[in-house]
C-alpha cells in the first residue's frame, strides 16, 4: 500500500486490491537495468533471457521442461492443439473458473462439458470428473482456482481410468502444492499466466507451458512458432504466441522473490481466517495441500451491498467471478445443465484485497469494515 499514513479510524484506512508498485518497488534497480540491457543489446524478441526463465522455471515447477508463450489463454489452446483436441472431443471444465479456460476449449473447437465444483473449495473434484465422461472425453481442465491444487490423488486416478489428458490451468497457483509436489507436475502438462496481477507476474503478458513430455514440447514449440517444422519450412499450421525478452528478465528478477511472496500471502489469509471465519463463509483448505491464495474469495448474503459499504469506506474488492462460465452468453450453447454450487457461489462470493505487502492494520480495517456491514 502506497498510503503510509496510519489514521485514528478503520473507516478511513483505504486499502488497495492489489499493490503491483510496492512489489517491484525493493527490485527498482534490477529491473531497471534489465529495461536499460533490453535496449541496448535490443534483444526484444528471443535472446538468452528466455531459455534462461524457461530453465528457471521448469526447475522451479520441478518440471522437464518449459515453453514461454504470449500469454496463459494461449498456453492452454497450445497445449489442447498440440494434444490435437478438437472438434468431436469433449473436454471437462469446472464451471467456476475464469473464462479463459472455456474459451481455449472452443478455439480449438473441441465441446466444453461443465461441471459443478466442491462446494468447501469451489474447485472441480474427481465425482464430477467421472461423472461427466463419455466416450467422447479426451481431456479435462483441473484448474488451481484461487490458488489452490484440488486433491490430485483422486482426480488423476479417475482420469487415468478413463484415458483422459490432465491440463492443469495453474494461471493462479504459482508455487502451490498437494501432497507436497506443485502445481503442474500432475498432468500431460501445466499452464500459467504471467498476467502482472497473478502470484508471479511480469511487466506485461505472458504465460508459459510446462511439461516432461518430449515430443509435446517439440510440438507446443512449432505450433507457436508459425508451425515451423525447420527455419524455411512451415510443417504445421501454427501461430505466433511468444513470451518478450524484457518479460523473461522480469520474470527471472522476480521469481526470487516468490515463495516469500507466497508465505507473505499465506500470512494475510491467516489474519482474514482469524477475524472472519466466525462470520463469513471462507474458502476452506483442503489437507495436504499448500495454497497460496492468489484471491482472498469469501461468500455473504447481501454482497453488492457490502461491497459498496466498503467502497464507501476506501476499501477494493472484486468478484471472481460474477456468473459461471456456462451462464455467459458466449457459451449459452453448453448450458445444458444446473449446476447448482457453482451458481450459488457466483451470486455470493467476493474477493478482498490480497497481496503480500498488505499489513496487519489493514487487514483488520478490512475485517473490522466486513464485521460491520453484515
Ligand atoms: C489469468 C487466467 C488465465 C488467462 O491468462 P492470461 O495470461 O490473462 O491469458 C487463464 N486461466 C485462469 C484461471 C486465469 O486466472
Amino acid at each position: 500500500m502506497t498510503n503510509t499514513s496510519m489514521t485514528s479510524s478503520d473507516q478511513t484506512t483505504p486499502v488497495a486490491f492489489l499493490d503491483l508498485a510496492a512489489l517491484h518497488a525493493p527490485l527498482r534497480e534490477q529491473l531497471d537495468k534489465a529495461w536499460n540491457d533490453t535496449l541496448t543489446n535490443s534483444a526484444f524478441i528471443g535472446g538468452s533471457a528466455i531459455g534462461m526463465f524457461e530453465q528457471e522455471w521448469a526447475e522451479y515447477c520441478g518440471t522437464e521442461h518449459c515453453i514461454g508463450v504470449a500469454n496463459g489463454t494461449d498456453a492452454l489452446e497450445l497445449v489442447l492443439a498440440a494434444l490435437k483436441v478438437g472438434p468431436g472431443d469433449e473436454v471437462i471444465v469446472p464451471a467456476n473458473t475464469f473464462v479463459a479456460t472455456a474459451e481455449a476449449v472452443v478455439t480449438v473447437g473441441a465441446t466444453p462439458v461443465f461441471v459443478d465444483v466442491d462446494p468447501n473449495t469451489l474447485l472441480i473434484t474427481a465425482e464430477a470428473i467421472a461423472a461427466a465422461v463419455t466416450p467422447a472425453t479426451r481431456a479435462v481442465m483441473v484448474v488451481h482456482l484461487y490458488g489452490q491444487v484440488p486433491d490430485m490423488d483422486a482426480i488423476m486416478a479417475v482420469s487415468d481410468a478413463a484415458n483422459l489428458y490432465v491440463v492443469e490451468d495453474s494461471a493462479q497457483a504459482h508455487g502451490a502444492t498437494f501432497n507436497g509436489r506443485r502445481a503442474g507436475t500432475f498432468g500431460i502438462a501445466a499452464t500459467f499466466s504471467f498476467y502482472p496481477g497473478k502470484n508471479l507476474g511480469a511487466l506485461g503478458d505472458g504465460g508459459a507451458i510446462v511439461t516432461d513430455d518430449d515430443k509435446l514440447t517439440e510440438e507446443i514449440r512449432t505450433l507457436a512458432n508459425h508451425g515451423r517444422g525447420s527455419h524455411l519450412l512451415h510443417t504445421h499450421r501454427g501461430r505466433n504466441s511468444r513470451l518478450d525478452g524484457l518479460q523473461a528478465m522480469a520474470l527471472s528478477i522476480k521469481l526470487t522473490e516468490l515463495d516469500g511472496w507466497n508465505d507473505q500471502r499465506r500470512r494475510v489469509h491467516a489474519r482474514y481466517v482469524e477475524r472472519l471465519s466466525d462470520a463469513v463463509e471462507m474458502l476452506k483448505t483442503l489437507e495436504g495441500g499448500e495454497p497460496v491464495h492468489h484471491l482472498e474469495v469469501i461468500r455473504v448474503d447481501h454482497r453488492d451491498r457490502i461491497r459498496e459499504g466498503l467502497d464507501a469506506r476506501g476499501i477494493q474488492s472484486g468478484i471472481h467471478y460474477a456468473l459461471p462460465c456456462h451462464k455467459h452468453p458466449a457459451f449459452a450453447e453448453f448450458d445444458v445443465q444446473p449446476l447448482p454450487i457453482a451458481e450459488a457461489a457466483a451470486a455470493r462470493q467476493f474477493s478482498l484485497p490480497m497481496h503480500p505487502t498488505l499489513t496487519v492494520a489493514e487487514i483488520d480495517a478490512v475485517s473490522n469494515a466486513v464485521l460491520e456491514l453484515l
